[in-house]
């Protein structure tokens, strides 16, 4: 099979991870997007007078493939103009700080838990001994364990304070649920190796121009299209290229990769007629999805007159209901305005978006008494956030699956949990298994 016309449908960060490794590969890409903005789950939306995102987004240093993308698309020195990378450091004034000293892996960890406040000597014990069996294990435990069950000698407070948070900020799953090897990959990840891969960055640009918009400007420059608004309805995947319904057209194409989110591939391929016998591997994937459960992230947004005056760009909050709040003044954004995050299914989340946003304003003043009240303020729920990542969850690998379709999407990486690094990482591994399909 020669795949020099490719076809990928979604513009997310998988969607363009995928289309710009075949475009830097020679071939002739078009990416389909059902949407106006690029990005997907991680796009700019206007709100009132300003620029924000669906959601507000944390990378880490440990982001390596989405790293090296946006240095290929934006150019090796825009780092810093684009990301605000700083140490990583958790603090919830007056309850708990943990910060990793400058200081080699693992002794950045070592010393920051050492130093942790708001803990008592035996927490601080517990958790060092904790973190070193971890290691000692390098960091593997049976695909079936729950973070819960992971955590299960450590002290109520050291969870509370440190674990549960960093679960539903990685996991986006309630540790009950959790997947425990997800969790301890991203720890391997940020705490295994340098010092500097668990370096928190947060973006300085909204998140379509920190990938998507660029990235599809590099694909445009390699003699790509993009089409966005463009839905395809189905597709026929025959011995001699793949068939893509748009509307009432129809295109053909040597070969495509499929970049939609988990839901949306059952309708795309369901509804695609299959000219025949299903691909056991496409009907493994189908049946894999069919089973997924998701879980919501809200974030709300508040623009204060006057800057927030917090004294880090990203702060823990009590979880009443805010569980963290990031300072977008920090970050290039109007001086004042906060995004506050809230992760999974809980019940403070189940009200109408203007109490929401009311008790997150009455917490926010709680913090701080001398915030005025807020010139507006936007709740963008988004309902299918991530899959949930539960122990044990079988879900499809990116790659091949069928002769001329290749899967891409966060919900594929088998090492990292629902987020823009699986999603990266997924989109160049659909790409290069269908090169080395073609080859
Ligand atoms: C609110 C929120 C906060 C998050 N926070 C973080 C975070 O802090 N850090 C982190 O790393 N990750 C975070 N994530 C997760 C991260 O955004 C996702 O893992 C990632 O964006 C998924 O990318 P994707 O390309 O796999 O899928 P998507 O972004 O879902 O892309 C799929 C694209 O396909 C398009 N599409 C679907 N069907 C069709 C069709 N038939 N035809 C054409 N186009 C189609 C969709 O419109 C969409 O644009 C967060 C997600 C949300 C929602």
């Amino acid at each position: 099979m020669i795949a020099n016309r490719v076809a990928i449908i979604g513009g997310g960060y998988a969607g363009f991870a995928a289309a710009v490794t075949l475009a830097g590969a020679g071939r002739d890409v078009t990416v389909f997007e059902a949407a106006r903005t690029l990005g997907g789950r991680a796009r700019r939306v206007e709100a009132y007078s300003a620029t924000v995102d669906n959601g507000q987004h944390l990378l880490l240093g440990a982001y390596a493939q989405t790293l090296a993308l946006i240095r290929t698309v934006h150019g090796a020195g825009a780092e810093h103009e684009l990301l605000d990378r700083r140490r990583l450091c958790l603090s919830e004034p007056g309850v708990f700080r943990l910060s990793t000293p400058d200081l080699p892996a693992p002794f950045h960890l070592a010393v920051a838990l050492l130093l942790a406040r708001g803990w008592s000597w035996a927490d601080r014990q517990a958790t060092i001994a904790f973190v070193r069996n971890l290691r000692r294990e390098r960091f593997r435990c049976d695909p079936a364990l729950t973070v819960g069950l992971l955590l299960d000698a450590q002290p109520a407070a050291v969870i509370r304070a440190l674990w549960e948070p960093l679960c539903l900020a990685a996991l986006n799953t309630p540790i009950a649920a959790a997947s425990a090897t997800l969790f301890l990959n991203v720890l391997a990840a940020s705490f295994g190796a340098h010092a500097r891969d668990s370096d928190l960055l947060l973006p300085r640009v909204d998140l379509s121009s920190l990938f998507p918009d660029p990235a599809a400007a590099y694909v445009a420059d390699r003699g790509g299209a993009i089409r966005k608004s463009a839905m395809v309805n189905g597709l026929e995947a025959r011995d001699d290229g793949v068939i893509l319904r748009i509307g009432y057209s129809e295109e053909q194409f040597d070969a495509a990769i499929l970049a939609v989110g988990p839901h949306q591939l059952t309708h795309l391929l369901r509804d695609g007629k299959s000219g025949g016998e299903r691909d056991p591997r496409s009907t493994l994937a189908l049946r894999q999805v069919a089973a997924f459960a998701y879980e919501p992230i809200v974030t709300v947004y508040l623009q204060y007159p006057t800057a927030l005056g917090l004294e880090h760009p990203m702060q823990k909050l009590d979880g009443a209901p805010g569980q963290w709040v990031f300072d977008r003044g920090q970050l290039d954004g109007p001086a004042g305005l906060a995004a506050v995050v809230i992760s999974t299914d809980l019940p403070s989340i189940r009200v109408g978006h203007d109490a929401l946003a009311q008790s997150i304003d009455a917490q926010l003043r709680r913090m701080n008494p001398t915030l005025q009240a807020p010139t507006w303020m936007q709740v963008i729920a988004e309902r299918r956030a991530t899959y949930a990542c539960s122990a044990g969850l079988a879900r499809p690998a990116p790659g091949m699956i069928a002769p001329r379709l290749s899967l891409a999407g966060d919900y594929t990486d088998p090492h990292f949990p629902a987020t823009l690094e699986a999603a990266t990482r997924s989109g160049v591994a659909a790409a290069q298994a269908l090169l080395s399909a073609s080859a």
